[in-house]
């Protein structure tokens, strides 16, 4: 087994060198940008839902490691899939960030995702983690702008106080 904390150093650093899908599509249907106050991170996510599989996703913007990390790592892993699998995933990934999902004793379909556990243990970090599963979760509602703290934002109530 690796160290999840050495793991988790070589995700984050490869996804800032080189980040997968950065940038934005020429063809897309929804669109949302992200943004969290708590520490400057503003990201833009487009995608292409063809039916109801997502066939293109772009991010850009400027944010911390984490973050940047994060996104790209949803781009390649909800690539090709459905949104319905995608809304399962960020529900997954919020839940994980935020402490209430147990990754050994309850089913999750988050894999390679699960380098992020960590940051449950780091409250500064976990909005920043989770600002491009609200950013995807606002796009695929029509919302054009979200941010962690609005009072309004469906993602905001669960991620209380962090
Ligand atoms: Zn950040």
């Amino acid at each position: 087994m690796a160290d999840p904390k050495a793991l988790y150093q070589e995700v984050i650093l490869d996804h800032n060198k080189k980040p997968r899908n950065y940038g934005a599509l020429e063809h897309w249907s929804h669109h949302a940008e992200g943004h969290n106050p708590l520490c400057g991170d503003h990201i833009s996510v487009t995608l292409n839902l063809d039916g109801d599989r997502i066939d293109g996703i772009a991010f850009q913007g400027e944010s911390c490691a984490i973050c940047k990390a994060s996104a790209s790592m949803m781009t390649t892993t909800i690539k090709g899939g459905t949104r319905q699998d995608a809304e399962t995933l960020i529900r997954e990934f919020r839940d994980m960030a935020t402490g209430k999902l147990d990754l050994a004793g309850q089913p999750h379909r988050l894999g390679r995702l699960t380098v992020f556990a960590g940051v449950r243990d780091l409250p500064t970090r976990v909005k920043c983690a989770i600002l491009p599963w609200h950013t995807l979760h606002a796009a695929f509602n029509s919302v054009a702008s979200t941010s962690t703290e609005s009072e309004d934002d469906p993602m905001h109530a669960p991620i209380g106080d962090a």
